[in-house]
């Protein structure tokens, strides 16, 4: 058993102003019959310690109903508003100092479990939660959306977290999301270095998987079908989960079996069409130099080349986009521009700084930043700003084939 602070973990943000004044409101300690803030709500009795007549009696149990009521009032305000210990510690300072009988601390306001089941596994700590738990709760919170929905579509993330820049401690948790709803955690596992072992890694979570996909979920005696709609992760977590060589293999491309070149780097410059990578060939390990063994996802019947999509942001943004930026800038003699039709481009960004609607992340930056552009901004130059800070530079040709 292991403390679960010892993992560093806070899901909980941002405390609400307005929200606290409307409950000291609606609390007024005025109206309320308490004898001392200092005193355990539980443990109170007469300080001359008297028996009490019925009609106190009835007083303490009305008091100690209302003020359970309160804890449980705050507990949901505090949960719905995503409230911080700390703040929500400060308010029940607060509301203490005005005589309403609550516990001093929120971990016990909130009944938070002081210790969770976590086990060692995979060269770490593990935690596991619950896919069935997790979607159900969802159900239940959003009855009225799953009331006729015959089928729940899963999509799953799983992805390595570093927690601290000084050390190699990392999470890597197992999420679900329900199309269109706040994405649960499945499970997690925290250690110096990434699971060692990804069959154990997986092992809970697809054998629970696989129990749903065979015979669904059962709400309230109706039983709805579960389909996994995709798997979303980076290209190192692709890599560890489907067993196969990293992003910077020879025959690392996941769609197709074509053999890089080597130019500095891996680079797939071919023009031929390679066969396509199929989810029969995946399953029966023909891709020798692709795959290093065999994905634990096989072997419940998860498909391994059609589930996985490849991310937009490292293949297009931080990827095409990028390149073809640097290429501008400092690429070969032929395609390389010119420092006056850098600087031109520049201007023309540095004009739109400011300019563009709040909801874009960032404003433009000077290509002279390019390096530490963010693929927001990369996604911003390829939708929206390239095409009109490159029209004076570079010729129609270029932008149609590149932007259009
Ligand atoms: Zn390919």
């Amino acid at each position: 058993m292991t403390n679960i602070s010892t993992l560093g973990f806070n899901f909980i943000v941002g405390c609400n102003n307005v929200e606290f004044k409307k409950l000291a409101t609606v609390y007024n300690p005025n109206t309320r019959d308490v004898s001392s803030s200092d005193k355990d709500p539980i443990s109170s009795e007469n300080d001359d310690g008297s028996l009490s007549s019925s009609l106190e009696e009835k007083d303490e149990n009305a008091s100690q109903d209302s003020s359970q009521e309160l804890e449980i009032d705050l507990a949901v305000w505090a949960t719905k508003n995503k409230c911080t210990r700390s703040a929500l510690n400060e308010l029940l300072a607060i509301l203490r100092k005005q005589g309403l009988r609550l516990p001093k601390d929120a971990r016990t306001l909130l009944r938070t479990p002081r210790t969770v089941d976590v086990v060692e596994k995979c060269g770490g700590n593990y935690f596991y939660m619950g896919l069935e738990n997790g979607v159900l709760k969802l159900i239940h919170q959003n009855v009225d959306y799953f009331a006729d929905l015959e089928q729940i579509q899963l999509t799953f993330n799983i992805d390595g977290v570093p927690l601290f820049k000084s050390t190699n401690v990392q999470l890597w948790p197992i999420l679900c999301s329900v199309q269109g709803f706040e994405p649960f955690v499945v499970s997690i596992f925290c250690g110096n270095h990434k699971p060692n072992s990804v069959e154990e890694y997986l092992n809970d979570f697809l054998m629970e998987l696989q129990e749903m996909l065979q015979n669904g979920i059962q709400v309230n005696e109706i039983i709805k079908q579960v389909e996994v709609f995709a798997f979303i992760c980076d290209a190192p977590a692709r890599a560890f989960v489907k067993c196969i060589k990293g992003h910077n293999a020879y025959y690392s491309c996941e769609r197709c079996v074509v053999k890089g070149t080597w130019n500095g780097r891996v680079v797939f410059n071919d023009e031929i069409t390679e066969a396509p990578r199929t989810d029969d060939g995946f399953q029966n390990s023909e891709y020798e130099n692709h795959q290093v063994g065999k994905s634990p996802l096989i072997d419940i019947g998860l498909s391994c080349i059609k589930l996985f999509s490849l991310d937009y942001m490292h293949l297009v943004c931080l990827g095409v986009v990028k390149r073809m930026l640097t290429f501008l800038k400092q690429g070969p003699r032929e395609c390389r521009l010119s420092y006056q039709q850098l600087t031109i481009i520049s201007e023309n960004l540095l004009n739109l700084n400011g300019k563009m609607p709040r909801e874009f992340a960032r404003q433009p930056r000077s290509t002279d930043y390019l390096d530490r552009w963010k693929a927001t901004e990369l996604r911003q130059f390829l939708l929206y700003t390239g095409p009109i800070v490159l029209k004076s530079v570079v010729s129609a040709n270029f932008i149609s084939i590149s932007f259009l």
